[in-house]
Parts: C-alpha cells; sequence; structure tokens
C-alpha cells in the first residue's frame, strides 16, 4: 500500500471513514474538503447503533457517551391517528444505545481521526473536476494546482462532482427526498432519550422528527421523496412551521425556542444505488446514495461505506488491477451489506404513507412482541424481509 496515493474528495463521515482505513493500512492518502472544519453539515444527526459501532471501529467509541453527545435508548412514534409506539432499541442491535450528536461535532472527530491516522488534509480546496488515464487520476481544483493520485473515492455528498465527473446518471426524483431542520434551544421534551418521529395526517407524505440534544436542544426536522414534493408545491420550510404548530408537537416545544435558520438538503435513495465502481475511482455515503429510504438516515451507510472501500482497494493493489473490475471487492460488499434492506424499506414507504395503515401497524406492535421487534429492526434499517406472521398479525388489527 506505501507506493498508493488515493484522493478523496469530501471529508464527511465517508470520507474520514474511509481517508482513516486507508491510512491504517498505508496508504498515502490526501483528503480534499471545500469546507473548512468545524463546519455544520444540514442533518438529523441522529447516530444509530450502527453508527456508534463504526464510531468503535473508528477509534471514538468514547465520544456518544461524552458531554457532546445526548444518548438515545429507545424509539417514540406517533401515528397519524394518535397510536403511541414507545420501544426501547433492542440490545441485538449493536447493544441497542443510540446518540444524537451534532454534526459540527462528529464531522470534526472523524477528519481530526483521519489526520491523525495520517492522512493529508486540505481544507478550503473545491474540487471541480476529474480526468482518468491508464496511469492515474488527475484532479481540477478551483483554485490552486491539479492533484494527480492512482485513486480517487467520490466522498462529495449529493448532488456529487465526482459522480458526475464519473458520468454516473443524476438521482430520479422519485429516488430521493429533501428535508429541513431547525435547532430548538430551552427543550423540555416528553421522551428525552427518544428518537421521536411523527406522522401528522395533514403533512403526509411527509413525516417529522425531534431528536434530543445536549443541554436542552434539539434537531426538529421534516422530510418529504422529492416527486411527492414537487406534486404537492408546498415548501419544506412552511410544512416544518405546520409541523412545529401542531398540537403534538407543540406540545414537546412548549417555552422552546427556535435557533439559527431553517436548512434543507437532498437525500439520494439507497434503493437506486447501482453504479458505484469505476476505472480507479468509487462513490460512498450519499454520493453512491447510501440512504435509508425510510428513515433518510444515511451516517452508518456512509461509515461503513469507507471500511468496504479500503478492503476493496487493498485487494486491488494486491492483483495490481485498479479497473472497475479490480474494485469489483466494493460492491460485493455493500450490496451483501446493504442492497436488500434498503429496497424493502423503499417498498415499505408506500403502507408508511398510508394513515389507517401505519395506525394498524402500530396498534398491533402494542399488542404483539414480535411484531414491535420486526418493526425496531425496520427503523434501525437492518430488516431484510418481513415475515409472513408480520403481515398476518397486522392483517388481524393484532
Ligand atoms: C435534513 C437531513 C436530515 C438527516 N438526518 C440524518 C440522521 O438523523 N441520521 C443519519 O444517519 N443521517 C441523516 N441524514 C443523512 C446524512 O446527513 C448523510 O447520509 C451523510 O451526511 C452522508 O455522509 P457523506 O460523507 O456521504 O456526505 P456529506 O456528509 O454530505 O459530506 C460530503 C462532504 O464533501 C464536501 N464536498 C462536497 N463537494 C465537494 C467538492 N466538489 N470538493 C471538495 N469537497 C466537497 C462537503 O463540504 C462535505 O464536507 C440526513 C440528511 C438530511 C438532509
Amino acid at each position: 500500500m506505501t507506493s498508493l496515493h488515493v484522493a478523496i474528495v469530501g471529508a464527511g463521515p465517508a470520507g474520514s471513514s474511509a481517508a482513516t482505513f486507508l491510512a491504517q493500512q498505508g496508504a498515502r492518502v490526501t483528503l480534499l474538503e471545500r469546507n473548512r472544519f468545524p463546519r455544520d453539515k444540514i442533518c438529523g444527526d441522529g447516530c444509530t447503533p450502527r453508527t456508534l459501532w463504526m464510531l468503535e471501529r473508528l477509534g471514538l467509541g468514547a465520544l456518544p457517551t461524552s458531554a457532546d453527545a445526548a444518548p438515545v435508548d429507545s424509539v417514540y412514534a406517533l401515528s397519524p391517528g394518535g397510536v403511541v409506539l414507545e420501544e426501547t432499541i433492542p440490545s441485538r442491535l449493536f447493544g441497542g444505545k443510540a446518540s444524537v450528536i451534532t454534526r459540527q461535532v462528529l464531522d470534526e472527530r472523524l477528519v481530526r481521526r483521519a489526520v491523525q491516522a495520517g492522512a493529508e488534509l486540505r481544507e478550503g480546496v473545491l474540487v471541480d473536476g476529474i480526468e482518468r488515464d491508464a496511469h492515474g487520476v488527475l484532479l481540477r481544483c478551483r483554485e490552486g494546482e491539479p492533484l494527480r493520485a492512482d485513486l480517487v473515492l467520490g466522498c462529495d455528498g449529493s448532488p456529487s462532482v465526482v459522480r458526475r465527473a464519473l458520468g454516473a446518471p443524476d438521482f430520479p426524483r422519485h429516488e430521493g427526498a429533501f428535508a429541513v431542520r431547525a435547532y430548538y434551544e430551552n427543550v423540555r421534551l416528553s421522551h428525552p432519550r427518544s428518537f421521536a418521529f411523527f406522522w401528522e395526517k395533514e403533512l403526509l407524505p411527509a413525516y417529522g422528527w425531534i431528536f434530543p440534544l445536549p443541554d436542552g436542544r434539539a434537531n426538529v426536522g421534516l422530510g418529504m421523496r422529492a416527486d411527492q414534493l414537487d406534486a404537492s408545491e408546498a415548501k419544506l420550510p412552511a410544512l416544518l412551521e405546520k409541523f412545529c404548530a401542531s398540537p403534538r408537537v407543540a406540545a414537546e416545544l412548549a417555552g422552546a425556542r427556535r435557533v439559527g435558520k431553517v436548512k434543507g438538503h437532498h437525500l439520494p435513495y439507497g434503493s437506486f444505488s447501482q453504479h458505484t465502481q469505476f476505472d480507479r475511482a468509487l462513490l460512498l455515503g450519499d454520493a453512491a446514495g447510501f440512504v435509508n429510504p425510510l428513515t433518510g438516515e444515511g451516517i452508518e451507510f456512509a461509515l461503513e461505506s469507507g471500511a468496504f472501500a479500503a478492503e476493496a482497494v487493498a485487494e486491488a493493489v494486491a492483483a495490481g488491477d485498479f479497473s472497475a473490475r479490480g474494485l469489483s471487492g466494493y460492491a460485493r460488499r455493500w450490496e451483501t451489506r446493504f442492497r436488500t434492506a434498503f429496497h424493502l424499506n423503499r417498498r415499505l414507504m408506500w403502507a408508511f404513507e398510508r394513515p389507517w395503515l401505519l395506525d394498524r401497524v402500530f396498534r398491533t406492535a402494542n399488542r404483539s412482541t414480535s411484531v414491535r421487534g420486526e418493526l425496531s429492526d425496520i427503523l434501525a434499517g437492518e430488516a431484510t424481509h418481513i415475515s409472513w406472521r408480520f403481515v398476518a398479525e397486522v392483517a388481524r388489527g393484532g
């Protein structure tokens, strides 16, 4: 690995994770980031149990229990008809511990970890094009000298300059969402250790969340599939206002104050992921579309894709083959781990947009341990199928 030079575009979770694992393997890594840390990233800030497991693997296991993180060990969900579902995150899901950490903190810790492992970080560098030939990759930057490397990893989120330069298609509108979030302070939540999800009848198919942060703060947001948003002609910031004014959410935010602006961003769905390896190039994280279509969570997939990329690059080095075929170990890994869950959750979106069905699922889950367990797996993005028992119990209404 020592003679290999890998250029990584984007120092979010995907880029920093890949940089850490590759530098640990002895590669020379240059991490190019258009912003300077600490920087904000529009997100719900929710770190799932698998995210915490990845942080542990990256040597950041202490972060989720530090003063910078709010501990989470349960899910609190409200259906459109007012059915409440409260469930402790099962310990079989990576110990059942989750967390909420602002991306300003999380991403800085991750990038510092990559630098500590030996990666070189270049901040304030915007990559605006790449060219590949038989000998390597040339990255053009808006300011400064172009960079030559053996391989490039596109970790530049969505939309991705690297994705476009590699000729991968854009995400269709129905294979992605837009979401907005705002921060609140002086919040007194009824469930301060829960990821809280709200499906408000008049806002469907949008759904909203309230995630607790340390020091009485919370991340409040709302998302909707892009094609449905187009069709509704609604504006997400206005929908977020409505969401916050709805009685159940207003009760949670009573006495709280919004700080900063409402900000939004695109989320590309994993159900469209299919173009991820090219000659001398890989796409990771949001640039590849590794986002759970049902929940919008993507940090865990970004981090894990970094580990998969490092393993696949090691195989390509051993074989002396940096073609798409030589890098195919990457697709093999992420497809085994994510693909089925992405497709299942994409199909389940249909059910989560129907108020009567969602009410029924929640009601059934309240009565049935097995349905509740399966629902936890689905929401955590760990389920690969739903059982006939689940379907039968929901059909019977519990
Ligand atoms: C509103 C919202 C809420 C969300 N909530 C959650 C949640 O609660 N939990 C969860 O797990 N996921 C959530 N997600 C998804 C999550 O934010 C992403 O899946 C995750 O950030 C993907 O990480 P990444 O490293 O692939 O990309 P990013 O985090 O987007 O990082 C990309 C990096 O590349 C840099 N960059 C971009 N272009 C260039 C360029 N041309 N040159 C150099 N640098 C460049 C950017 O500045 C950035 O630092 C949410 C997303 C949104 C929009």
